[in-house]
Protein backbone atom coordinates (compact mmCIF):
# COMPACT_ATOMS: atom_id res chain seq x y z
CA UNK A 1 0.00 0.00 0.00
CA UNK A 2 2.78 2.52 0.70
CA UNK A 3 4.24 1.54 -2.62
CA UNK A 4 1.20 2.40 -4.23
CA UNK A 5 0.82 6.05 -2.42
CA UNK A 6 4.06 6.79 -3.37
CA UNK A 7 3.47 5.84 -6.90
CA UNK A 8 0.89 8.66 -6.92
CA UNK A 9 1.70 11.73 -9.81
CA UNK A 10 2.89 14.61 -8.37
CA UNK A 11 1.51 17.75 -8.76
CA UNK A 12 3.82 19.27 -10.35
CA UNK A 13 3.72 16.59 -12.98
CA UNK A 14 0.43 16.76 -13.70
CA UNK A 15 0.36 20.53 -13.50
CA UNK A 16 3.03 20.52 -16.20
CA UNK A 17 1.52 17.93 -18.44
CA UNK A 18 -1.92 19.82 -18.58
CA UNK A 19 -0.54 23.19 -19.46
CA UNK A 20 0.79 21.90 -22.31
CA UNK A 21 -2.86 20.74 -23.02
CA UNK A 22 -4.30 23.36 -25.66
CA UNK A 23 -7.99 22.80 -24.97
CA UNK A 24 -6.83 23.89 -21.65
CA UNK A 25 -5.19 26.92 -22.25
CA UNK A 26 -8.63 29.51 -21.22
CA UNK A 27 -8.57 28.14 -17.86
CA UNK A 28 -7.16 29.85 -14.98
CA UNK A 29 -3.92 27.82 -13.60
CA UNK A 30 -6.04 28.11 -10.16
CA UNK A 31 -8.52 25.64 -10.88
CA UNK A 32 -6.34 23.41 -12.92
CA UNK A 33 -4.29 23.34 -9.57
CA UNK A 34 -7.00 22.74 -7.13
CA UNK A 35 -8.62 20.36 -9.64
CA UNK A 36 -5.44 17.96 -9.47
CA UNK A 37 -5.19 18.27 -5.84
CA UNK A 38 -9.02 17.38 -5.48
CA UNK A 39 -8.35 14.13 -8.27
CA UNK A 40 -5.25 13.08 -6.10
CA UNK A 41 -6.50 13.78 -2.88
CA UNK A 42 -9.37 10.89 -3.69
CA UNK A 43 -6.62 8.42 -5.39
CA UNK A 44 -4.64 8.85 -1.95
CA UNK A 45 -8.32 7.97 -0.25
CA UNK A 46 -9.41 5.47 -2.27
CA UNK A 47 -5.96 3.51 -2.00
CA UNK A 48 -6.24 4.06 1.87
CA UNK A 49 -9.43 2.28 2.22
CA UNK A 50 -8.55 -0.31 0.03
CA UNK A 51 -6.05 -1.16 2.04
CA UNK A 52 -4.19 -3.03 -0.70
CA UNK A 53 -6.88 -5.63 -1.68
CA UNK A 54 -8.06 -4.78 -5.03
CA UNK A 55 -6.30 -1.39 -6.56
CA UNK A 56 -3.53 -2.06 -8.68
CA UNK A 57 -0.67 0.30 -10.32
CA UNK A 58 -2.46 0.45 -13.52
CA UNK A 59 -5.14 2.53 -11.07
CA UNK A 60 -1.86 5.11 -11.15
CA UNK A 61 -1.25 5.09 -14.73
CA UNK A 62 -0.44 8.57 -15.88
CA UNK A 63 -2.68 8.84 -18.24
CA UNK A 64 -5.87 8.03 -17.27
CA UNK A 65 -5.43 9.92 -13.78
CA UNK A 66 -4.48 13.07 -16.23
CA UNK A 67 -8.11 12.34 -17.98
CA UNK A 68 -10.00 12.58 -14.77
CA UNK A 69 -8.17 15.51 -13.86
CA UNK A 70 -9.12 17.47 -17.04
CA UNK A 71 -12.66 16.21 -16.72
CA UNK A 72 -12.79 18.16 -13.38
CA UNK A 73 -11.16 20.46 -14.53
CA UNK A 74 -13.78 21.47 -17.09
CA UNK A 75 -16.75 20.36 -14.54
CA UNK A 76 -15.13 22.84 -11.99
CA UNK A 77 -14.54 25.93 -14.68
CA UNK A 78 -18.53 24.97 -15.90
CA UNK A 79 -20.87 27.94 -15.00
CA UNK A 80 -22.85 26.81 -11.75
CA UNK A 81 -25.97 28.18 -13.03
CA UNK A 82 -27.23 26.31 -16.27
CA UNK A 83 -30.05 26.13 -18.61
CA UNK A 84 -32.12 23.12 -18.28
CA UNK A 85 -34.62 21.06 -20.26
CA UNK A 86 -37.83 20.70 -18.26
CA UNK A 87 -39.22 17.99 -19.01
CA UNK A 88 -41.70 17.80 -15.28
CA UNK A 89 -44.67 19.25 -16.96
CA UNK A 90 -44.96 21.53 -14.07
CA UNK A 91 -45.07 25.13 -15.90
CA UNK A 92 -44.24 27.63 -13.57
CA UNK A 93 -41.72 25.41 -11.56
CA UNK A 94 -40.10 27.46 -8.83
CA UNK A 95 -36.73 25.46 -8.84
CA UNK A 96 -36.64 25.77 -12.26
CA UNK A 97 -36.62 29.64 -12.79
CA UNK A 98 -40.49 30.03 -12.85
CA UNK A 99 -42.43 31.61 -15.47
CA UNK A 100 -39.88 31.61 -19.08
CA UNK A 101 -39.62 35.01 -21.26
CA UNK A 102 -40.51 35.74 -24.74
CA UNK A 103 -37.83 36.47 -27.01
CA UNK A 104 -38.71 40.42 -27.73
CA UNK A 105 -38.62 40.82 -24.04
CA UNK A 106 -35.42 38.83 -23.81
CA UNK A 107 -33.82 41.89 -26.38
CA UNK A 108 -35.45 44.49 -23.89
CA UNK A 109 -32.99 42.38 -20.96
CA UNK A 110 -30.02 42.45 -23.53
CA UNK A 111 -30.09 46.09 -24.13
CA UNK A 112 -30.97 46.57 -20.23
CA UNK A 113 -27.76 45.37 -19.50
CA UNK A 114 -25.29 46.23 -22.19
CA UNK A 115 -26.73 49.97 -22.34
CA UNK A 116 -27.44 53.13 -20.79
CA UNK A 117 -30.64 53.77 -20.03
CA UNK A 118 -33.28 56.23 -18.93
CA UNK A 119 -33.83 54.10 -16.01
CA UNK A 120 -33.86 57.03 -13.64
CA UNK A 121 -33.65 59.80 -15.90
CA UNK A 122 -36.53 61.85 -16.95
CA UNK A 123 -35.67 62.22 -20.83
CA UNK A 124 -38.48 65.60 -20.93
CA UNK A 125 -36.89 67.57 -17.99
CA UNK A 126 -33.28 66.24 -18.25
CA UNK A 127 -33.64 65.80 -14.67
CA UNK A 128 -33.87 62.73 -12.24
CA UNK A 129 -36.77 60.63 -12.58
CA UNK A 130 -38.49 57.68 -11.17
CA UNK A 131 -37.45 54.43 -12.42
CA UNK A 132 -41.28 52.70 -11.44
CA UNK A 133 -43.00 55.63 -13.56
CA UNK A 134 -43.17 53.69 -16.43
CA UNK A 135 -44.47 50.55 -15.32
CA UNK A 136 -47.01 52.18 -12.55
CA UNK A 137 -48.70 53.52 -15.63
CA UNK A 138 -48.96 50.53 -17.19
CA UNK A 139 -49.99 48.52 -14.99
CA UNK A 140 -52.91 51.07 -13.76
CA UNK A 141 -53.84 50.98 -17.11
CA UNK A 142 -54.52 47.31 -17.40
CA UNK A 143 -55.82 47.06 -13.92
CA UNK A 144 -57.95 49.79 -12.87
CA UNK A 145 -55.38 50.66 -10.04
CA UNK A 146 -55.17 53.74 -8.65
CA UNK A 147 -51.53 53.85 -8.19
CA UNK A 148 -48.86 50.71 -8.43
CA UNK A 149 -45.40 50.13 -6.77
CA UNK A 150 -43.20 47.17 -8.05
CA UNK A 151 -40.56 45.66 -5.57
CA UNK A 152 -38.30 42.48 -5.48
CA UNK A 153 -40.92 39.50 -5.15
CA UNK A 154 -44.20 39.06 -3.62
CA UNK A 155 -42.79 38.19 -0.26
CA UNK A 156 -41.07 41.60 -0.16
CA UNK A 157 -44.45 43.38 -1.16
CA UNK A 158 -46.35 41.40 1.55
CA UNK A 159 -43.52 42.55 3.62
CA UNK A 160 -43.29 45.98 3.11
CA UNK A 161 -47.38 46.66 3.53
CA UNK A 162 -47.74 44.96 6.46
CA UNK A 163 -45.31 47.09 8.01
CA UNK A 164 -46.16 50.38 6.27
CA UNK A 165 -49.93 49.53 7.46
CA UNK A 166 -49.66 47.40 10.89
CA UNK A 167 -46.41 47.88 12.55
CA UNK A 168 -47.33 47.34 16.18
CA UNK A 169 -51.13 47.26 15.56
CA UNK A 170 -53.19 43.91 15.07
CA UNK A 171 -54.02 42.50 11.71
CA UNK A 172 -57.21 40.07 11.21
CA UNK A 173 -56.85 37.52 9.08
CA UNK A 174 -58.69 34.16 8.66
CA UNK A 175 -57.53 30.84 10.19
CA UNK A 176 -58.01 28.98 6.86
CA UNK A 177 -55.52 31.67 5.44
CA UNK A 178 -52.95 31.15 7.29
CA UNK A 179 -50.45 29.64 4.41
CA UNK A 180 -47.19 28.21 4.08
CA UNK A 181 -45.34 28.48 0.63
CA UNK A 182 -42.45 26.82 -0.64
CA UNK A 183 -39.42 27.89 0.72
CA UNK A 184 -40.71 28.32 4.31
CA UNK A 185 -42.40 31.53 3.39
CA UNK A 186 -45.34 31.64 5.96
CA UNK A 187 -47.83 34.49 6.49
CA UNK A 188 -47.30 34.21 10.45
CA UNK A 189 -43.81 34.29 10.27
CA UNK A 190 -43.60 37.46 7.75
CA UNK A 191 -46.13 39.45 10.09
CA UNK A 192 -44.03 38.70 13.08
CA UNK A 193 -41.30 40.19 11.38
CA UNK A 194 -43.38 43.70 9.81
CA UNK A 195 -43.97 44.03 13.46
CA UNK A 196 -48.17 43.36 12.84
CA UNK A 197 -49.67 41.54 15.48
CA UNK A 198 -52.01 38.44 13.96
CA UNK A 199 -55.26 37.75 14.86
CA UNK A 200 -56.84 34.96 13.87
CA UNK A 201 -60.45 34.34 12.84
CA UNK A 202 -63.02 31.60 12.54
CA UNK A 203 -62.21 28.13 12.06
CA UNK A 204 -59.68 26.19 10.02
CA UNK A 205 -62.62 25.85 6.98
CA UNK A 206 -65.39 27.93 7.50
CA UNK A 207 -64.96 32.09 7.90
CA UNK A 208 -68.12 34.31 8.44
CA UNK A 209 -67.91 37.89 8.33
CA UNK A 210 -69.03 38.16 12.24
CA UNK A 211 -65.80 36.41 12.47
CA UNK A 212 -64.07 39.35 11.59
CA UNK A 213 -66.17 41.90 12.76
CA UNK A 214 -65.85 40.83 16.37
CA UNK A 215 -62.48 40.64 16.15
CA UNK A 216 -62.03 44.77 15.22
CA UNK A 217 -60.99 46.50 17.98
CA UNK A 218 -58.48 50.18 18.23
CA UNK A 219 -55.97 48.28 17.91
CA UNK A 220 -56.77 46.75 14.57
CA UNK A 221 -55.08 48.24 11.65
CA UNK A 222 -56.43 46.04 9.02
CA UNK A 223 -57.98 43.39 7.50
CA UNK A 224 -55.61 40.76 5.41
CA UNK A 225 -57.21 37.98 2.75
CA UNK A 226 -54.49 35.30 1.38
CA UNK A 227 -54.52 33.49 -1.63
CA UNK A 228 -54.74 29.65 -0.98
CA UNK A 229 -51.88 28.71 -3.37
CA UNK A 230 -50.84 25.88 -2.73
CA UNK A 231 -53.73 24.56 -1.17
CA UNK A 232 -57.38 23.74 -0.86
CA UNK A 233 -59.91 23.62 2.01
CA UNK A 234 -63.01 21.47 0.21
CA UNK A 235 -65.76 20.22 1.41
CA UNK A 236 -68.01 22.03 4.34
CA UNK A 237 -66.21 25.73 4.09
CA UNK A 238 -66.89 29.22 3.90
CA UNK A 239 -64.66 32.06 3.34
CA UNK A 240 -65.87 36.26 2.81
CA UNK A 241 -66.71 37.77 -0.18
CA UNK A 242 -64.46 41.04 -0.82
CA UNK A 243 -67.62 43.10 -1.20
CA UNK A 244 -68.44 42.06 2.33
CA UNK A 245 -65.20 42.71 3.77
CA UNK A 246 -64.80 45.83 1.92
CA UNK A 247 -67.91 47.33 3.36
CA UNK A 248 -67.08 45.78 6.39
CA UNK A 249 -63.49 47.95 6.48
CA UNK A 250 -65.22 50.82 5.35
CA UNK A 251 -67.60 51.18 8.38
CA UNK A 252 -64.78 50.77 10.43
CA UNK A 253 -61.91 52.91 7.99
CA UNK A 254 -59.83 50.00 8.03
CA UNK A 255 -58.38 48.83 4.75
CA UNK A 256 -58.32 45.50 2.98
CA UNK A 257 -55.41 43.94 1.75
CA UNK A 258 -55.05 41.03 -0.66
CA UNK A 259 -52.98 38.99 -0.87
CA UNK A 260 -53.33 37.41 -4.26
CA UNK A 261 -49.97 35.00 -4.75
CA UNK A 262 -50.20 34.32 -8.44
CA UNK A 263 -51.94 36.96 -9.84
CA UNK A 264 -53.69 36.39 -13.17
CA UNK A 265 -54.73 39.14 -15.47
CA UNK A 266 -56.44 36.54 -17.80
CA UNK A 267 -59.21 33.94 -17.34
CA UNK A 268 -57.94 30.73 -17.54
CA UNK A 269 -61.14 29.26 -17.11
CA UNK A 270 -61.57 28.17 -20.80
CA UNK A 271 -58.09 26.08 -21.00
CA UNK A 272 -60.64 23.25 -18.40
CA UNK A 273 -59.01 25.78 -14.98
CA UNK A 274 -61.06 26.53 -11.91
CA UNK A 275 -62.34 30.26 -11.91
CA UNK A 276 -59.71 32.08 -10.33
CA UNK A 277 -61.13 36.10 -10.04
CA UNK A 278 -58.49 37.71 -12.58
CA UNK A 279 -56.61 40.98 -10.71
CA UNK A 280 -58.49 43.23 -12.50
CA UNK A 281 -61.68 42.06 -10.73
CA UNK A 282 -60.31 41.92 -7.51
CA UNK A 283 -59.24 45.20 -7.78
CA UNK A 284 -62.95 46.25 -9.47
CA UNK A 285 -63.98 44.22 -5.78
CA UNK A 286 -62.47 47.48 -4.43
CA UNK A 287 -59.83 46.07 -1.93
CA UNK A 288 -57.54 48.53 -1.10
CA UNK A 289 -54.38 46.89 -1.61
CA UNK A 290 -53.34 43.57 -4.00
CA UNK A 291 -49.75 42.10 -3.97
CA UNK A 292 -48.94 39.30 -6.73
CA UNK A 293 -45.51 37.95 -7.67
CA UNK A 294 -44.44 38.87 -11.60
CA UNK A 295 -43.09 35.15 -12.08
CA UNK A 296 -45.98 33.41 -11.38
CA UNK A 297 -49.16 33.27 -14.15
CA UNK A 298 -48.26 36.94 -15.11
CA UNK A 299 -45.75 35.19 -16.87
CA UNK A 300 -42.73 37.88 -16.00
CA UNK A 301 -39.49 38.75 -14.09
CA UNK A 302 -39.56 37.54 -10.62
CA UNK A 303 -41.24 41.09 -8.82
CA UNK A 304 -43.63 41.63 -6.24
CA UNK A 305 -46.28 43.77 -7.58
CA UNK A 306 -48.59 46.19 -5.15
CA UNK A 307 -51.69 47.76 -6.91
CA UNK A 308 -53.91 50.01 -4.37
CA UNK A 309 -55.16 53.32 -3.25
CA UNK A 310 -53.07 56.41 -4.23
CA UNK A 311 -52.74 57.50 -0.87
CA UNK A 312 -51.37 54.07 0.93
CA UNK A 313 -49.20 53.12 -2.34
CA UNK A 314 -47.42 56.90 -1.36
CA UNK A 315 -46.92 55.62 2.31
CA UNK A 316 -45.66 52.23 1.17
CA UNK A 317 -43.23 54.40 -1.24
CA UNK A 318 -41.95 56.53 1.14
CA UNK A 319 -41.34 53.74 3.60
CA UNK A 320 -37.46 53.23 3.48
CA UNK A 321 -37.70 49.83 3.53
CA UNK A 322 -38.89 50.19 -0.07
CA UNK A 323 -34.90 50.96 -0.92
CA UNK A 324 -33.79 48.24 0.42
CA UNK A 325 -36.61 46.15 -2.25
CA UNK A 326 -36.92 48.17 -5.17
CA UNK A 327 -36.37 46.38 -8.08
CA UNK A 328 -33.19 46.36 -10.92
CA UNK A 329 -32.83 47.11 -14.21
CA UNK A 330 -33.18 43.85 -15.96
CA UNK A 331 -36.87 43.37 -13.68
CA UNK A 332 -37.68 46.89 -14.75
CA UNK A 333 -37.07 46.46 -19.22
CA UNK A 334 -38.71 42.51 -18.34
CA UNK A 335 -41.64 43.38 -16.85
CA UNK A 336 -42.50 46.52 -18.68
CA UNK A 337 -42.00 44.12 -22.04
CA UNK A 338 -44.73 41.82 -20.20
CA UNK A 339 -47.11 43.94 -19.46
CA UNK A 340 -47.08 45.61 -23.23
CA UNK A 341 -48.34 42.30 -24.22
CA UNK A 342 -51.54 42.41 -22.08
CA UNK A 343 -52.60 45.23 -23.84
CA UNK A 344 -54.12 43.51 -26.55
CA UNK A 345 -55.12 40.40 -24.23
CA UNK A 346 -56.47 38.83 -27.59
CA UNK A 347 -52.41 37.58 -28.33
CA UNK A 348 -51.23 37.15 -24.66
CA UNK A 349 -51.72 33.53 -25.01
CA UNK A 350 -49.41 33.35 -28.47
CA UNK A 351 -46.53 35.64 -26.60
CA UNK A 352 -46.44 35.03 -23.07
CA UNK A 353 -44.87 31.01 -23.18
CA UNK A 354 -46.39 30.25 -19.58
CA UNK A 355 -49.48 31.37 -20.79
CA UNK A 356 -48.77 29.66 -23.89
CA UNK A 357 -47.77 26.16 -22.05
CA UNK A 358 -51.26 26.38 -19.98
CA UNK A 359 -53.21 26.92 -23.35
CA UNK A 360 -51.41 24.60 -25.63
CA UNK A 361 -54.35 22.02 -26.47
CA UNK A 362 -53.64 18.79 -25.80
CA UNK A 363 -53.45 17.57 -29.79
CA UNK A 364 -50.82 19.97 -29.69
CA UNK A 365 -48.57 18.12 -26.96
CA UNK A 366 -49.36 15.14 -28.43
CA UNK A 367 -47.86 15.82 -31.89
CA UNK A 368 -44.52 17.00 -30.64
CA UNK A 369 -44.70 13.86 -28.57
CA UNK A 370 -45.23 11.82 -31.59
CA UNK A 371 -42.33 13.60 -32.67
CA UNK A 372 -39.82 12.80 -29.99
CA UNK A 373 -41.02 9.16 -30.02
CA UNK A 374 -40.28 8.39 -33.65
CA UNK A 375 -36.75 10.35 -33.68
CA UNK A 376 -36.35 8.43 -30.23
CA UNK A 377 -36.90 5.06 -31.91
CA UNK A 378 -34.44 5.44 -34.23
CA UNK A 379 -32.00 6.97 -32.35
CA UNK A 380 -32.29 4.46 -28.86
CA UNK A 381 -35.61 1.91 -29.96
CA UNK A 382 -32.90 -1.10 -29.94
CA UNK A 383 -31.88 -0.32 -26.35
CA UNK A 384 -35.05 1.39 -24.71
CA UNK A 385 -39.09 0.97 -25.12
CA UNK A 386 -40.47 4.44 -26.18
CA UNK A 387 -43.92 5.18 -26.29
CA UNK A 388 -46.20 7.86 -25.81
CA UNK A 389 -48.55 8.32 -22.62
CA UNK A 390 -51.49 10.49 -21.15
CA UNK A 391 -50.22 12.16 -17.85
CA UNK A 392 -51.45 15.52 -16.58
CA UNK A 393 -48.91 18.58 -16.24
CA UNK A 394 -49.58 21.23 -13.16
CA UNK A 395 -49.91 24.86 -13.42
CA UNK A 396 -47.35 24.93 -10.35
CA UNK A 397 -46.00 27.82 -8.23
CA UNK A 398 -48.20 27.79 -5.99
CA UNK A 399 -51.03 28.41 -8.59
CA UNK A 400 -53.91 26.45 -9.09
CA UNK A 401 -53.81 23.78 -6.70
CA UNK A 402 -54.79 20.12 -7.00
CA UNK A 403 -55.80 21.36 -10.82
CA UNK A 404 -54.43 19.11 -13.74
CA UNK A 405 -53.96 19.61 -17.27
CA UNK A 406 -54.18 16.81 -19.34
CA UNK A 407 -50.77 16.45 -21.60
CA UNK A 408 -49.10 13.94 -22.94
CA UNK A 409 -45.12 12.56 -22.19
CA UNK A 410 -42.59 10.07 -23.73
CA UNK A 411 -42.61 7.22 -21.96
CA UNK A 412 -38.66 5.31 -21.52
CA UNK A 413 -37.86 1.88 -20.38
CA UNK A 414 -34.16 1.77 -20.89
CA UNK A 415 -33.18 -2.20 -21.37
CA UNK A 416 -30.41 -2.55 -19.71
CA UNK A 417 -30.02 0.04 -17.52
CA UNK A 418 -32.54 1.51 -14.34
CA UNK A 419 -34.70 4.43 -14.96
CA UNK A 420 -33.63 5.69 -11.81
CA UNK A 421 -30.37 5.59 -13.29
CA UNK A 422 -31.10 7.43 -16.58
CA UNK A 423 -32.97 10.18 -14.89
CA UNK A 424 -29.96 10.78 -12.91
CA UNK A 425 -27.99 10.58 -15.79
CA UNK A 426 -29.90 12.81 -17.73
CA UNK A 427 -29.60 15.25 -14.58
CA UNK A 428 -25.64 15.37 -14.98
CA UNK A 429 -25.53 16.30 -18.93
CA UNK A 430 -24.13 19.18 -20.06
CA UNK A 431 -27.51 20.28 -21.19
CA UNK A 432 -29.40 18.72 -18.17
CA UNK A 433 -32.74 17.04 -18.74
CA UNK A 434 -35.52 17.58 -15.62
CA UNK A 435 -37.68 13.90 -15.84
CA UNK A 436 -40.74 12.40 -14.05
CA UNK A 437 -40.33 9.05 -12.58
CA UNK A 438 -43.50 7.19 -12.47
CA UNK A 439 -44.38 3.21 -12.79
CA UNK A 440 -40.80 2.23 -13.83
CA UNK A 441 -40.62 4.48 -16.70
CA UNK A 442 -38.89 7.74 -17.00
CA UNK A 443 -41.40 10.38 -18.51
CA UNK A 444 -40.85 13.42 -20.20
CA UNK A 445 -44.18 15.80 -20.27
CA UNK A 446 -44.06 17.43 -24.10
CA UNK A 447 -46.00 20.27 -22.63
CA UNK A 448 -42.97 22.12 -20.72
CA UNK A 449 -40.77 21.23 -23.80
CA UNK A 450 -39.95 23.95 -26.83
CA UNK A 451 -40.06 22.08 -30.18
CA UNK A 452 -35.98 23.40 -30.57
CA UNK A 453 -35.18 20.97 -27.87
CA UNK A 454 -36.39 17.83 -28.98
CA UNK A 455 -33.53 17.33 -31.33
CA UNK A 456 -30.94 18.03 -27.94
CA UNK A 457 -33.00 14.86 -26.30
CA UNK A 458 -33.10 12.87 -28.61
CA UNK A 459 -29.17 13.91 -29.02
CA UNK A 460 -28.97 13.41 -25.45
CA UNK A 461 -30.27 10.24 -25.44
CA UNK A 462 -28.92 9.15 -28.16
CA UNK A 463 -25.27 9.60 -25.95
CA UNK A 464 -26.55 8.05 -23.06
CA UNK A 465 -28.36 4.76 -23.17
CA UNK A 466 -26.57 2.55 -25.83
CA UNK A 467 -23.49 3.46 -23.40
CA UNK A 468 -25.65 1.73 -20.25
CA UNK A 469 -26.30 -1.59 -22.54
C1 LIG B 1 -46.00 32.77 -4.21
C2 LIG B 1 -46.69 33.47 -3.10
C3 LIG B 1 -46.01 34.43 -2.31
C4 LIG B 1 -44.56 34.73 -2.52
O1 LIG B 1 -44.30 35.27 -3.76
P1 LIG B 1 -42.79 35.42 -4.28
O2 LIG B 1 -42.93 36.24 -5.51
O3 LIG B 1 -42.30 34.04 -4.51
O4 LIG B 1 -42.02 36.10 -3.21
C5 LIG B 1 -46.71 35.04 -1.30
N1 LIG B 1 -48.00 34.75 -1.07
C6 LIG B 1 -48.68 33.85 -1.80
C7 LIG B 1 -50.11 33.58 -1.47
C8 LIG B 1 -48.05 33.18 -2.84
O5 LIG B 1 -48.71 32.26 -3.56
Amino acid sequence: MNDLLRQIPKVDECLLALLEDNSLEHIPVGLIKQAIRQVLDGIRKQILTDKGKKITSGFLYLPTVLASIKAEVLRLHQPRFRQVINGTGVIIHTNLGRSILPESTMQMLYQAGGRYSNLEFNLETGQRGSRYALVEKLLCELTGAEAALVVNNNAAAVLIVLETLARGREVIVSRGQLVEIGGSFRIPDVMARSGARLVEVGATNRTHLKDYRDAITEETALLLKVHCSNYRIIGFTSEVSNERLVTLGRQHTLPVVEDLGSGCFVDLSSFGLEKEPTVQEVVGSGVDVVTFSGDKLLGGPQAGIILGKQAIIDRIKTNPINRAMRIDKFTLAGLESILRFYRDPGTVFDNIPTLAMIAAPVELVDRRAKRLARRLRKSVGEHCRVTVVDITSRVGGGAMPEQNLPSRGVSLQPAAMSVSHLEKTLRSLDLPIISRIGEDQLLLDMRTVADDELVLIDRALHQVIPAGA
